[in-house]
Protein backbone atom coordinates (compact mmCIF):
# COMPACT_ATOMS: atom_id res chain seq x y z
CA UNK A 1 0.00 0.00 0.00
CA UNK A 2 1.58 3.80 -0.47
CA UNK A 3 -1.00 5.71 -0.29
CA UNK A 4 -1.48 7.89 3.43
CA UNK A 5 -4.53 7.55 5.67
CA UNK A 6 -6.65 10.21 5.95
CA UNK A 7 -7.60 9.16 9.62
CA UNK A 8 -11.10 10.93 10.12
CA UNK A 9 -11.52 9.29 13.33
CA UNK A 10 -8.28 11.25 14.63
CA UNK A 11 -9.05 14.58 12.72
CA UNK A 12 -12.61 14.27 14.37
CA UNK A 13 -11.39 13.60 17.74
CA UNK A 14 -9.13 16.86 17.52
CA UNK A 15 -12.11 18.32 16.19
CA UNK A 16 -14.19 17.49 18.77
CA UNK A 17 -11.52 18.63 21.76
CA UNK A 18 -11.23 21.61 20.17
CA UNK A 19 -15.20 22.34 20.53
CA UNK A 20 -14.93 21.03 23.91
CA UNK A 21 -12.42 23.84 25.20
CA UNK A 22 -14.21 26.54 23.24
CA UNK A 23 -18.21 24.98 25.55
CA UNK A 24 -15.98 25.53 28.32
CA UNK A 25 -14.69 28.73 27.68
CA UNK A 26 -18.10 29.92 26.72
CA UNK A 27 -19.90 28.76 30.37
CA UNK A 28 -17.28 29.61 32.39
CA UNK A 29 -18.09 33.35 30.93
CA UNK A 30 -21.67 32.23 32.63
CA UNK A 31 -22.83 32.35 29.04
CA UNK A 32 -25.54 29.07 28.33
CA UNK A 33 -23.72 26.05 26.50
CA UNK A 34 -24.76 25.61 23.11
CA UNK A 35 -28.25 23.43 22.24
CA UNK A 36 -28.99 21.18 19.95
CA UNK A 37 -32.42 19.69 19.17
CA UNK A 38 -32.67 15.74 17.46
CA UNK A 39 -35.92 14.85 15.81
CA UNK A 40 -36.62 11.22 15.19
CA UNK A 41 -39.61 10.14 13.58
CA UNK A 42 -40.09 6.39 13.65
CA UNK A 43 -38.01 4.03 14.32
CA UNK A 44 -35.74 3.15 11.31
CA UNK A 45 -33.27 1.73 12.78
CA UNK A 46 -30.32 3.03 10.93
CA UNK A 47 -31.53 6.62 11.87
CA UNK A 48 -31.63 5.31 15.62
CA UNK A 49 -28.04 4.54 15.58
CA UNK A 50 -26.97 7.57 13.62
CA UNK A 51 -29.34 9.76 16.60
CA UNK A 52 -27.54 7.81 19.20
CA UNK A 53 -23.66 8.89 18.34
CA UNK A 54 -25.13 12.34 17.52
CA UNK A 55 -26.53 12.96 21.19
CA UNK A 56 -23.40 11.42 22.83
CA UNK A 57 -21.02 13.08 20.43
CA UNK A 58 -23.05 16.56 21.77
CA UNK A 59 -23.08 15.07 25.78
CA UNK A 60 -19.53 14.75 25.05
CA UNK A 61 -18.50 18.61 24.24
CA UNK A 62 -20.89 19.26 26.99
CA UNK A 63 -23.87 20.73 24.75
CA UNK A 64 -27.02 20.34 25.90
CA UNK A 65 -28.88 18.00 23.90
CA UNK A 66 -32.38 16.90 23.35
CA UNK A 67 -33.83 14.23 21.37
CA UNK A 68 -37.49 13.93 20.35
CA UNK A 69 -39.19 10.55 19.06
CA UNK A 70 -42.39 10.81 17.76
CA UNK A 71 -44.28 8.09 16.03
CA UNK A 72 -44.23 7.24 12.46
CA UNK A 73 -47.85 8.10 11.65
CA UNK A 74 -46.90 11.70 13.10
CA UNK A 75 -48.97 14.36 10.63
CA UNK A 76 -46.95 16.91 8.90
CA UNK A 77 -48.37 19.66 10.89
CA UNK A 78 -47.55 18.09 13.72
CA UNK A 79 -44.03 18.14 12.95
CA UNK A 80 -44.02 21.82 11.74
CA UNK A 81 -45.88 23.14 14.59
CA UNK A 82 -42.66 21.14 16.97
CA UNK A 83 -40.16 22.59 14.74
CA UNK A 84 -42.17 26.19 15.72
CA UNK A 85 -41.81 25.87 18.99
CA UNK A 86 -38.11 24.80 18.99
CA UNK A 87 -37.44 28.12 16.33
CA UNK A 88 -38.93 29.86 19.22
CA UNK A 89 -36.46 28.47 22.60
CA UNK A 90 -33.91 30.44 23.49
CA UNK A 91 -31.62 27.58 24.77
CA UNK A 92 -31.95 25.55 21.15
CA UNK A 93 -29.43 26.79 18.40
CA UNK A 94 -30.01 23.60 16.47
CA UNK A 95 -32.26 22.16 15.27
CA UNK A 96 -31.79 18.53 13.11
CA UNK A 97 -34.44 16.35 11.94
CA UNK A 98 -33.11 12.80 10.86
CA UNK A 99 -33.49 11.95 7.27
CA UNK A 100 -35.57 10.02 6.08
CA UNK A 101 -38.65 11.24 6.57
CA UNK A 102 -42.32 8.45 6.70
CA UNK A 103 -43.66 8.99 3.48
CA UNK A 104 -46.55 10.87 4.40
CA UNK A 105 -44.48 14.18 5.42
CA UNK A 106 -42.35 16.13 2.92
CA UNK A 107 -38.61 16.55 3.55
CA UNK A 108 -38.61 19.59 1.65
CA UNK A 109 -41.30 21.43 3.39
CA UNK A 110 -39.63 20.32 6.99
CA UNK A 111 -36.12 21.39 5.97
CA UNK A 112 -37.60 25.24 5.16
CA UNK A 113 -39.59 25.72 8.27
CA UNK A 114 -36.00 25.66 10.30
CA UNK A 115 -34.93 28.68 10.64
CA UNK A 116 -31.39 29.22 8.91
CA UNK A 117 -29.74 30.52 11.45
CA UNK A 118 -30.32 27.09 13.24
CA UNK A 119 -30.55 24.77 10.38
CA UNK A 120 -27.08 22.87 11.78
CA UNK A 121 -27.37 20.56 8.62
CA UNK A 122 -26.91 23.28 6.35
CA UNK A 123 -30.12 21.80 4.16
CA UNK A 124 -32.18 24.77 4.45
CA UNK A 125 -32.50 26.73 0.77
CA UNK A 126 -30.99 29.89 2.46
CA UNK A 127 -28.16 28.02 3.73
CA UNK A 128 -27.34 26.73 0.19
CA UNK A 129 -28.30 29.46 -1.78
CA UNK A 130 -25.32 31.09 0.23
CA UNK A 131 -22.78 28.51 -0.31
CA UNK A 132 -23.83 28.74 -3.84
CA UNK A 133 -22.47 32.68 -3.93
CA UNK A 134 -19.62 31.93 -1.87
CA UNK A 135 -20.64 33.53 1.34
CA UNK A 136 -21.46 29.88 3.47
CA UNK A 137 -23.04 30.26 6.81
CA UNK A 138 -23.72 26.99 8.03
CA UNK A 139 -22.81 24.35 5.80
CA UNK A 140 -23.23 20.94 4.65
CA UNK A 141 -22.07 18.58 7.28
CA UNK A 142 -20.75 16.10 5.22
CA UNK A 143 -18.83 18.23 2.59
CA UNK A 144 -17.82 20.36 4.93
CA UNK A 145 -16.02 17.98 6.65
CA UNK A 146 -14.32 16.14 3.70
CA UNK A 147 -12.85 20.15 3.60
CA UNK A 148 -11.13 19.70 6.95
CA UNK A 149 -9.68 16.28 5.84
CA UNK A 150 -8.51 17.67 2.53
CA UNK A 151 -7.00 21.12 4.72
CA UNK A 152 -4.83 18.62 7.21
CA UNK A 153 -3.53 16.80 3.88
CA UNK A 154 -1.16 20.10 3.43
CA UNK A 155 -2.04 19.92 -0.23
CA UNK A 156 -2.71 23.34 -2.28
CA UNK A 157 -6.48 22.47 -3.37
CA UNK A 158 -6.69 25.69 -6.07
CA UNK A 159 -6.19 24.56 -9.33
CA UNK A 160 -6.92 20.31 -8.95
CA UNK A 161 -9.13 18.96 -11.15
CA UNK A 162 -12.02 17.29 -8.74
CA UNK A 163 -14.14 14.83 -9.61
CA UNK A 164 -17.24 13.96 -7.41
CA UNK A 165 -19.30 11.10 -8.07
CA UNK A 166 -22.88 11.60 -6.58
CA UNK A 167 -25.03 14.85 -7.02
CA UNK A 168 -27.48 14.01 -4.28
CA UNK A 169 -28.39 17.16 -2.27
CA UNK A 170 -26.80 16.09 0.54
CA UNK A 171 -23.54 15.48 -0.48
CA UNK A 172 -22.78 15.84 -4.22
CA UNK A 173 -23.86 19.10 -4.92
CA UNK A 174 -22.32 21.09 -1.94
CA UNK A 175 -19.20 18.57 -1.98
CA UNK A 176 -19.24 20.61 -5.56
CA UNK A 177 -19.39 24.36 -4.45
CA UNK A 178 -17.01 23.57 -1.55
CA UNK A 179 -14.60 22.40 -3.60
CA UNK A 180 -14.95 25.22 -6.21
CA UNK A 181 -15.11 27.89 -3.64
CA UNK A 182 -11.60 26.27 -2.69
CA UNK A 183 -11.23 26.74 -6.83
CA UNK A 184 -10.51 23.26 -7.77
CA UNK A 185 -11.74 22.54 -11.48
CA UNK A 186 -15.06 20.42 -10.87
CA UNK A 187 -16.60 17.58 -12.44
CA UNK A 188 -20.07 16.42 -10.88
CA UNK A 189 -21.01 12.55 -12.38
CA UNK A 190 -24.07 10.50 -11.57
CA UNK A 191 -25.50 7.44 -12.93
CA UNK A 192 -25.89 9.05 -17.08
CA UNK A 193 -22.64 10.50 -16.83
CA UNK A 194 -20.35 9.23 -20.10
CA UNK A 195 -17.24 7.65 -20.21
CA UNK A 196 -17.22 7.72 -16.14
CA UNK A 197 -13.57 5.89 -15.52
CA UNK A 198 -11.75 8.61 -18.08
CA UNK A 199 -13.09 11.45 -15.62
CA UNK A 200 -11.82 9.73 -12.79
CA UNK A 201 -8.84 8.57 -14.14
CA UNK A 202 -8.03 12.51 -14.85
CA UNK A 203 -8.68 13.80 -11.19
CA UNK A 204 -6.49 15.12 -9.04
CA UNK A 205 -9.41 14.59 -6.17
CA UNK A 206 -11.90 11.97 -6.49
CA UNK A 207 -15.01 12.20 -3.98
CA UNK A 208 -17.02 9.00 -4.23
CA UNK A 209 -20.69 9.72 -3.00
CA UNK A 210 -22.23 6.98 -5.03
CA UNK A 211 -23.84 4.55 -2.43
CA UNK A 212 -22.96 1.29 -4.39
CA UNK A 213 -20.41 -0.97 -2.56
CA UNK A 214 -16.75 -0.40 -3.36
CA UNK A 215 -17.44 0.63 -6.95
CA UNK A 216 -14.62 2.47 -8.07
CA UNK A 217 -11.38 0.13 -8.65
CA UNK A 218 -7.75 1.41 -7.90
CA UNK A 219 -7.27 1.22 -12.35
CA UNK A 220 -9.58 4.04 -12.34
CA UNK A 221 -7.21 6.20 -10.09
CA UNK A 222 -4.79 8.61 -11.11
CA UNK A 223 -1.41 7.78 -9.20
CA UNK A 224 -0.64 9.91 -6.03
CA UNK A 225 -4.54 11.26 -6.34
CA UNK A 226 -6.58 12.26 -3.47
CA UNK A 227 -9.24 9.71 -2.40
CA UNK A 228 -12.76 10.42 -0.22
CA UNK A 229 -14.78 7.85 0.13
CA UNK A 230 -18.09 9.41 1.09
CA UNK A 231 -19.86 5.76 0.62
CA UNK A 232 -20.95 3.87 3.68
CA UNK A 233 -22.58 0.20 2.59
CA UNK A 234 -23.14 -3.28 4.09
CA UNK A 235 -21.55 -5.74 2.40
CA UNK A 236 -23.27 -9.31 2.92
CA UNK A 237 -21.05 -10.58 5.50
CA UNK A 238 -22.36 -7.80 7.92
CA UNK A 239 -19.36 -5.63 6.88
CA UNK A 240 -19.32 -1.90 6.62
CA UNK A 241 -17.32 -0.96 3.17
CA UNK A 242 -17.38 2.19 1.39
CA UNK A 243 -17.80 3.26 -2.37
CA UNK A 244 -13.95 2.78 -3.31
CA UNK A 245 -12.48 -0.70 -3.31
CA UNK A 246 -9.84 0.55 -0.36
CA UNK A 247 -7.47 -2.79 -1.39
CA UNK A 248 -6.96 -1.53 -4.94
CA UNK A 249 -7.43 2.01 -4.75
CA UNK A 250 -4.93 2.32 -1.84
CA UNK A 251 -2.04 1.01 -4.26
CA UNK A 252 -2.24 4.17 -6.20
CA UNK A 253 -3.87 6.84 -4.49
CA UNK A 254 -1.66 9.31 -2.69
CA UNK A 255 -4.36 9.76 0.23
CA UNK A 256 -7.46 7.90 0.97
CA UNK A 257 -10.09 7.70 3.43
CA UNK A 258 -11.14 4.58 5.13
CA UNK A 259 -14.52 3.01 5.98
CA UNK A 260 -15.32 2.92 8.75
CA UNK A 261 -13.00 6.10 10.58
CA UNK A 262 -13.34 8.66 6.99
CA UNK A 263 -15.78 10.35 6.11
CA UNK A 264 -18.22 9.28 8.90
CA UNK A 265 -16.91 10.45 12.15
CA UNK A 266 -16.09 13.67 10.32
CA UNK A 267 -19.92 14.09 9.52
CA UNK A 268 -20.88 14.03 12.70
CA UNK A 269 -18.21 16.53 14.43
CA UNK A 270 -19.05 18.75 11.85
CA UNK A 271 -22.38 18.57 12.99
CA UNK A 272 -20.77 20.09 16.35
CA UNK A 273 -18.99 22.46 14.60
CA UNK A 274 -22.65 23.88 13.02
CA UNK A 275 -24.11 23.92 16.40
CA UNK A 276 -21.39 25.68 18.14
CA UNK A 277 -21.45 28.17 15.02
CA UNK A 278 -25.21 29.15 15.54
CA UNK A 279 -24.83 28.99 19.19
CA UNK A 280 -22.02 31.86 19.00
CA UNK A 281 -24.28 33.69 15.79
CA UNK A 282 -27.37 33.20 18.66
CA UNK A 283 -25.00 34.64 21.41
CA UNK A 284 -24.10 37.97 19.38
CA UNK A 285 -28.18 38.65 18.38
CA UNK A 286 -28.54 39.14 21.88
P1 LIG B 1 -27.92 9.18 -3.24
O1 LIG B 1 -28.83 10.30 -2.92
O2 LIG B 1 -28.46 7.82 -3.47
O3 LIG B 1 -27.05 9.61 -4.51
C1 LIG B 1 -26.22 8.72 -5.16
C2 LIG B 1 -25.63 9.38 -6.38
O4 LIG B 1 -24.81 8.44 -7.05
C3 LIG B 1 -26.69 9.87 -7.38
O5 LIG B 1 -26.36 11.17 -7.81
C4 LIG B 1 -26.59 8.86 -8.51
O6 LIG B 1 -26.83 9.40 -9.80
C5 LIG B 1 -25.12 8.47 -8.43
N1 LIG B 1 -24.90 7.15 -9.03
C6 LIG B 1 -25.57 6.00 -8.80
N2 LIG B 1 -25.09 5.01 -9.57
C7 LIG B 1 -24.08 5.55 -10.30
C8 LIG B 1 -23.21 5.03 -11.29
N3 LIG B 1 -23.27 3.77 -11.68
N4 LIG B 1 -22.31 5.87 -11.83
C9 LIG B 1 -22.23 7.17 -11.45
N5 LIG B 1 -23.04 7.71 -10.51
C10 LIG B 1 -23.96 6.91 -9.95
O7 LIG B 1 -26.81 9.00 -2.09
P2 LIG B 1 -26.20 10.04 -1.03
O8 LIG B 1 -27.23 10.36 -0.01
O9 LIG B 1 -25.49 11.12 -1.71
O10 LIG B 1 -25.13 9.07 -0.33
C11 LIG B 1 -24.09 8.46 -1.06
C12 LIG B 1 -23.34 7.49 -0.15
O11 LIG B 1 -22.77 8.24 0.92
C13 LIG B 1 -24.21 6.43 0.52
O12 LIG B 1 -23.44 5.26 0.68
C14 LIG B 1 -24.51 7.02 1.87
O13 LIG B 1 -24.78 6.04 2.85
C15 LIG B 1 -23.22 7.73 2.16
N6 LIG B 1 -23.29 8.87 3.10
C16 LIG B 1 -22.32 8.94 4.02
C17 LIG B 1 -22.28 10.01 4.88
C18 LIG B 1 -21.17 10.09 5.87
O14 LIG B 1 -21.27 10.80 6.83
N7 LIG B 1 -20.08 9.35 5.64
C19 LIG B 1 -23.24 11.01 4.82
C20 LIG B 1 -24.23 10.92 3.83
C21 LIG B 1 -24.25 9.84 2.96
P3 LIG B 1 -28.30 9.97 -10.23
O15 LIG B 1 -28.40 11.30 -9.58
O16 LIG B 1 -28.19 10.05 -11.70
O17 LIG B 1 -29.30 8.99 -9.73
Amino acid sequence: MSAQILDGKAIAADLRKTIQAEVSAITASGQRPPGLAVILVGDNPASQVYVRNKQKACEEVGFLSELIRLEADTAQDELLTLIDELNEREEIDGILVQLPLPEQIDEETVIERILPTKDVDGFHPYNVGRLVLRMPLLRPCTPKGVMTMLERTGMELAGKDAVIIGQSNIVGRPMALELLMARCTITVCHSRTKNLTDKIRGADIVVAAVGRPEFVQGDWIKPGAIVIDVGINRKDDGKLCGDVDFASASEVAGWITPVPGGVGPMTIATLLENTLQAAILHNSDT
